[in-house]
């Protein structure tokens, strides 16, 4: 609970007009898209680091915890005040700052909209391929925080491999600049990079040095059906075996197919068990190259159908499919426990048949989807959690998968982060040593644990 004094002096040191402590307001700041819900004590909307900075030192006199906040689009509980105390959003800290096109970079404030970048990028020619599902509301500090992919990161890789530099403020309330502007840099121990992924658990991010890389001039988008969950999964194997090399290798299992279709008042073909969209970018002679490529393993693959986009209208036919899935999965139950388990490439076919059977042994409903190309598959258990029985077998089945992954030579989590969600099943991917070394880096950048605590172990 904050005190009358501390809520005077975040308001004295930052403005009335930065400040709420309302309860409409706790409420608004209180739940992210895992639908859990912490109240804070106070929602601060930061516009400057000077503004961090202060909103930290009235934190640290008064032992309240602070949570750094972008859209609250996160899936694992990440910008939740689990202890309560402050929320610092971020979203009043929106502006491009500048954007160098001789160096392809940009230099960024933590609130700025994904897809807004990425059309300010456009205009220049340029492109920032990092591309969340929720990219239209998702934040670029909330991006670095999870170290967020997307589908086009198989080929383009996954937020950090865009960061230059940081400017971030560390609980002491300090300011440091780590990084750089160059993409080489190999001096000193890679702080910038400790800090991509954590989750807003060691420092504060005010402004990002990003990497920008030429448009691609010419991209198709294609849709593969498939009769069979198995030959969908096969056929991405194919796709990367034979160097297609597309820059999107995106994965849809029947039912998020079917609840996708009903979401947009679509019928679908009753034959269809699995799709795969597969985008290609390049010079057009590379693209052409490709496609025929491409085209050779679909008729191998013995697909159903296939779909060609060429057009950005049709193109966007088609990813309205796959961006739509998360909401229209969510009318299929009352909950959805969203993991984002991945294994290596070859691996895929074994973890789908693997999930696929735990499905059928625990009578569960689990939707598969996702970015398959990088091996990530989003593994969606759609429960009611008044169904007490069904609630206790999807725990047996998360158990199981984890367990599973990390047999596989995966990781727990390939872009949604830790965060509150994923806590318990750690211990399978890391030793009690390795967790430790995780506590002692927590506590050199955030001694009394105010930053952001109950978070990721
Ligand atoms: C429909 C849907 C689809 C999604 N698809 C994808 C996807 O394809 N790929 C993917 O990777 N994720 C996806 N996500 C998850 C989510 O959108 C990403 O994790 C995204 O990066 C969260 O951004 P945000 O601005 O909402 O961050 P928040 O949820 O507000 O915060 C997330 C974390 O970032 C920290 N944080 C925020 N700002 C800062 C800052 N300035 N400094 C330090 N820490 C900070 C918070 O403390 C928290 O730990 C999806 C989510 C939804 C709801």
């Amino acid at each position: 609970m904050i005190g009358k004094k501390a809520l005077q002096e975040l308001e004295a040191k930052v403005g009335k007009d930065k400040v709420f402590a309302d309860r409409e307001y706790l409420l608004s700041y209180s739940y992210d898209a895992t639908g859990l819900e912490f109240l804070p004590d106070a929602v601060v909307f930061a516009e400057s680091g000077e503004d961090v900075a202060r909103v930290m030192a009235v934190c640290r006199s008064h032992g309240l915890p602070l949570t750094a906040r972008g859209a609250g689009v996160g899936y694992t509980g990440g910008a939740l005040a689990v202890r309560g105390g402050v929320v610092l959003v971020f979203t009043r800290m929106n502006r491009i700052l500048r954007l160098e096109r001789e160096s392809l970079l940009v230099v960024v404030e933590p609130g700025v909209i994904t897809s807004d970048l990425q059309a300010v990028a456009e205009k220049a020619g340029l492109f920032y391929p990092p591309d969340p599902a929720s990219l239209k509301t998702s934040t670029i500090g909330g991006n670095i925080a999870e170290n967020a992919g997307g589908p086009r990161c198989f080929k383009y890789g996954v937020t950090g491999n865009y960061v230059l530099g940081l400017e971030a403020y560390l609980m002491s309330g300090e300011k440091v600049r780590l990084g750089s502007e160059t993409i080489k840099n190999v001096a000193g121990y890679d702080l910038k990079s400790l800090l991509i992924g954590s989750e807003g658990t060691l420092a504060v991010v005010t402004q990002a040095t990003l990497r920008l890389l030429p448009l691609p001039p010419r991209r198709l988008l294609f849709r593969v059906d498939f009769a069979a969950l198995a030959d969908g999964a096969l056929f991405v194997q194919r796709i990367i075996q034979n160097h297609v090399q597309p820059s999107v290798l995106e994965f849809m299992d029947r039912s998020s197919l079917q609840a996708v279709y009903a979401y947009q008042g679509l019928a679908l073909d009753d034959r269809v068990r699995a799709a795969v969209l597969v985008e290609i970018d390049g010079s057009p002679a590379e693209v052409a190259e490709r496609e025929a490529l491409f085209e050779r393993q679909v008729a191998a693959a013995g697909a159903l159908d296939r779909q060609r986009a060429a057009t950005a209208a049709e193109q966007e036919t088609l990813w309205a499919t796959r961006r739509n899935i998360s909401p229209a999965i969510a009318r299929l139950k009352p909950k959805k426990i969203n993991e984002d388990i991945v294994v290596p490439g070859g691996r895929i076919p074994e973890m789908v048949a693997f999930i696929d059977g735990l499905a059928a042994e625990f009578n569960l409903c689990i939707v598969l989807f996702g970015h398959f190309g990088d091996g990530n598959i989003h593994t969606n258990l759609m429960v009611d959690p008044d169904d007490a029985a069904e609630m206790s077998r999807a725990g047996v089945v998360l158990d199981r998968i984890f367990r599973r992954v990390v047999e596989l030579g995966g990781t727990i989590s390939g872009e949604h982060g830790i965060g509150l969600s994923k806590k318990p099943f750690m211990r399978y991917q890391f030793s009690p040593l390795e967790l430790e070394l995780f506590r002692s880096i927590k506590k050199v950048f955030d001694p009394d644990n105010l930053l952001n605590p109950g978070k990721i172990f």
